[in-house]
């Protein structure tokens, strides 16, 4: 199935020079939304995999059904502020300051084999701090998948030494 045909390509969002690759339309149609979450869940089974982790928003999309599907659990990370019990940080730059991400401090337990699930690879900034996190609570980061990467901005360079699985590459 060529998956890029569910992608829509829109133009100066969410600013003026950016081309947005928005993933909906693919998460619309049953078919496309279940061929692509069934790669993740064969690399989930490669890589043995024991617990999923997505950042929001779109990590929950992709990842929660192949911790569903795989009879194993999702852990989220989000922004400051959404969690409600104790959690551990990991900051990451942004062209223009930075952003802060984190976890429940009991999200994963140490020795645990994790796959991090998300949309899509830029700069590697959203991953990288993701994976900070895992490492932190001593999970093993067995592998990383994403539906689409952005070869230019090698946010693979980041990624070294990581197991890493993309559907679609622009
Ligand atoms: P990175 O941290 O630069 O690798 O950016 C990746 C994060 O930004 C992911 O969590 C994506 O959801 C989001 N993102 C960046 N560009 C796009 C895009 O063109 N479409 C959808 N999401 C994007």
């Amino acid at each position: 199935m060529d998956l890029k045909n569910y992608i829509a390509d829109v133009e100066d969002f969410p600013k003026k020079g950016i081309l947005f690759r928005d993933i909906t339309p693919l998460m619309n149609d049953g078919k496309a939304f279940a061929y692509a979450t069934n790669e993740f869940v064969n690399f989930a089974k490669q890589v043995d995999a024991e617990i999923v982790v997505g950042p929001e928003a779109r990590g929950f999309i992709f990842g929660c059904p192949v911790a569903t599907t795989l009879n194993i659990g999702f852990a989220p990370v989000r922004k400051p502020g959404k969690l409600p019990r104790e959690v551990i940080t990991a900051e990451y730059d942004l062209e223009y300051g930075s952003n802060t991400l984190c976890m429940h401090r009991d999200a994963i337990a140490p020795g645990q084999r994790v796959l991090i699930v998300d949309d899509l690879l830029a700069t590697g900034g959203t991953v990288e701090a993701t994976i900070d996190l895992v490492e932190q609570l001593g999970g093993i980061v067995v592998g990383l998948a994403f539906l689409i990467e952005l070869t230019d901005l090698n946010g693979r360079d980041k990624l070294n030494g990581y197991e890493t699985l993309t559907l679609m590459q622009y």
